[in-house]
C-alpha cells in the first residue's frame, strides 16, 4: 500500500548499490537518487528517505530546500535499501529551494550530477562519522547498500551492510578515509581488506550496470 508524503529536501544523494565478492574489485548498480526529506510521511512528521529514478532527477534537478510531495511503497527489507519509500508515483515539486540551478555538488549541497558522472569518478571509502558530520548535505557522499557474495560458487550466500563512500574530488578538505573495509570470505576467518588501492590510483574502474 502506498504512503503519501510531503516535505522539504535536506539532501540529494545518488542511489548506487555496491556488490562485493571477497577480493574482486566491486561492481555497482546505478539505480537513481535518494531524496533525504523532513516532513510528513503518512500521518507522522519525521525525517524519511525517498528513492526516485534518474529521469525524475533529470527533470526536476532536486536540491536542498525543495518542497516535494508524492506517494511511495515502503521497502520490504531495510537491510537491502537505503531509501525508505520507492516505486514513487505522483511526484511533485511544490516549491523550489533557494539554491541556484547550476550549483556544483559540494559539502553545502548543490545539484547531484548524472549517474554517468558518478560512474566516471569512481569512489573511495569515507569514514562514517565524517560522512555524518561533514558530508551529510554533499551529493558526492553516499551511504551505499552493499551486497556481499560470501561464496561465488553459491551466490545465494550473501550478507548485506551499508558502507559510506565519497565520489567527490580527491582534494576535498572534508575528506577522511577512515579504516579500510573488510570483506568476509567463504571460510571462517577469511577476510579481504579493501584498501582502495586501485581507485586511489585512478585505476581499476570496475563500474558496471
Ligand atoms: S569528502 Fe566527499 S562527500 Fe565529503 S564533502 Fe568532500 S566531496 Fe563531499
Amino acid at each position: 500500500m502506498k504512503v503519501s508524503f510531503e516535505g522539504k529536501v535536506l539532501a540529494v544523494k545518488a542511489r548506487i548499490r555496491l556488490i562485493r565478492s571477497f577480493d574482486q574489485i566491486p561492481t555497482h548498480q546505478y539505480q537513481g537518487y535518494i531524496l533525504v526529506m523532513k516532513g510528513r510521511a503518512g500521518e507522522v512528521e519525521r525525517d524519511f528517505r525517498v528513492a526516485i529514478g534518474p529521469k525524475a532527477h533529470e527533470k526536476h534537478q532536486f536540491r536542498i530546500g525543495d518542497l516535494v510531495s508524492g506517494k511511495g511503497v515502503p521497502v520490504s527489507d531495510p537491510n537491502t535499501e537505503w531509501g525508505e519509500f520507492y516505486k514513487i508515483s505522483g511526484l511533485k515539486l511544490l516549491e523550489r529551494g533557494s539554491g541556484p540551478d547550476n550549483a556544483p555538488p559540494g559539502p553545502e549541497g548543490g545539484i547531484a550530477p548524472a549517474l554517468e558522472v558518478y560512474r566516471a569518478n569512481s569512489h573511495r571509502r569515507l569514514d562514517r562519522q565524517t560522512w555524518e558530520k561533514q558530508c551529510f548535505a554533499c551529493p558526492w557522499g553516499l551511504d551505499m547498500v552493499t551486497e556481499i557474495i560470501i561464496d561465488q560458487w553459491n551466490s545465494w550466500k550473501k550478507k548485506w551492510r551499508f558502507e559510506t563512500h565519497c565520489y567527490g574530488p580527491k582534494d576535498c578538505p572534508k575528506y577522511n578515509p577512515g579504516k579500510p573495509y573488510r570483506v568476509p570470505g567463504r571460510a571462517a576467518g577469511m577476510v579481504y581488506v579493501d584498501d582502495d588501492v586501485e581507485r586511489a590510483a585512478g585505476q581499476g574502474d570496475s563500474e558496471h550496470d
